[in-house]
């Protein structure tokens, strides 16, 4: 297949060019470069089947040839990013969605989306199935974020029934791993890096709040299956093991052997009290569940992050 990728440049979009590259395919990257990183992609600099555009896809896109595929990855993703980028953010998820979709009605290509468990907000339901609509504040700080996201599925539904374009929306929960930014300001990244360079672990709150870390690889895996063998109902993938901050705190310090203290900060504002996915829908349809446990991953991602920190 011929596949384009927006955010090519980023944690998860780089990881997915490797995955589609590996299978096969002929991949074209697109990135702007505002939260993605050249350095992601630099090992494909020169792979035959591998090819770069520096193009922001919020604006009018072009791509000759023929595509079978489009994975809409572009968006700043990191609280601390779409809170310094909220116009970007919310032009992504809109516009950039919509010039996506519209490029993939006319190559007839499939279109998927990458959407998020922030479309469930500060859920009140526990854990979060797909059938849940959700509970956000649309003007909070987190709003450009969670809103573009809901209007970027609502759009794909609506190509998908108007326009009969085959399309996927998966809803992505906590992903860390090898290539996020040691200053991208989530939490997996923000503890390992203060650990490896004895800084304090700053918790936000007490701490009790929760997350279900999933590693790249399993998300990426899933990311392919559901795009393969999935259908256009939205899809959550992530890993059902739920843990608190503060437990991620303490696992940090135990893998890195860090003597770093653990410090509390204010919690940001509408920051979700717990967040877990029912993945039955993902193990049902595409025999799919995440393989590597917390502390392996937080191993693996400690062994990238020792090479990149100093
Ligand atoms: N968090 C924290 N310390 C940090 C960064 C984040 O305690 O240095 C908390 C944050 O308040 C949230 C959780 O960790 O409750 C996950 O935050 P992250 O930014 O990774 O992603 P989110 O799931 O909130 O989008």
């Amino acid at each position: 297949m011929r596949i384009l990728i927006t955010g090519a440049a980023g944690f998860l979009g780089s990881h997915l060019c490797d995955r589609f590259l590996a299978e096969g395919h002929t991949v074209i990257g697109l990135d702007n470069f505002i939260t993605g990183n050249p350095d992601n992609i630099a090992h494909l600099t020169g792979h035959e089947r591998f090819s770069f555009v520096r193009h922001n896809i919020s604006n009018y896109t072009y791509i000759a040839g023929e595509l079978d595929g489009i994975l809409h990855f572009a968006s700043p993703a990191s609280p601390i990013d779409y809170l310094e980028h909220p116009i970007a953010t919310l032009k992504v998820g809109s516009l950039g969605t919509h010039n996506a979709l519209g490029l993939a009605k006319a190559k007839g290509a499939r279109f998927f989306l990458a959407s998020t468990s922030e479309v469930y907000g500060d859920p009140l339901v526990h854990p979060q199935t797909e059938s849940y609509w959700g509970n956000v504040n649309p003007i909070g700080p987190r709003g450009v974020y969670d809103e573009a996201k809901r209007f970027a599925e609502a759009m794909t539904m609506a190509y998908h029934r108007a326009h009969g374009v085959d399309t996927r929306i998966i809803r992505i929960f906590n992903t860390y791993g090898p290539r996020m930014r040691p200053n991208d300001g989530r939490v997996v990244s923000n503890f390992i890096v203060q650990a490896l360079k004895g800084e304090p672990l700053t918790m936000y709150g007490d701490g009790n709040q929760t997350r279900s870390f999933c590693y790249v690889e399993d998300e990426v895996d899933g990311i392919y299956r559901l795009f393969m063998h999935g259908d256009a109902q939205p899809t959550n993938i992530g890993n059902p093991n739920e843990f608190t901050v503060r437990q991620l705190a303490e696992i940090v310090l135990e893998i890195t052997g860090s003597r770093s203290q653990i410090v509390s900060r204010p919690l940001p504002e509408d920051d979700p009290k717990v967040r877990q996915p029912d993945i039955s829908r993902a193990r049902r349809m595409l025999g799919w569940e995440p393989k590597i446990d917390l502390r392996e991953g937080v191993r693996r991602t400690v062994e990238h992050f020792r090479s990149v920190v100093r």
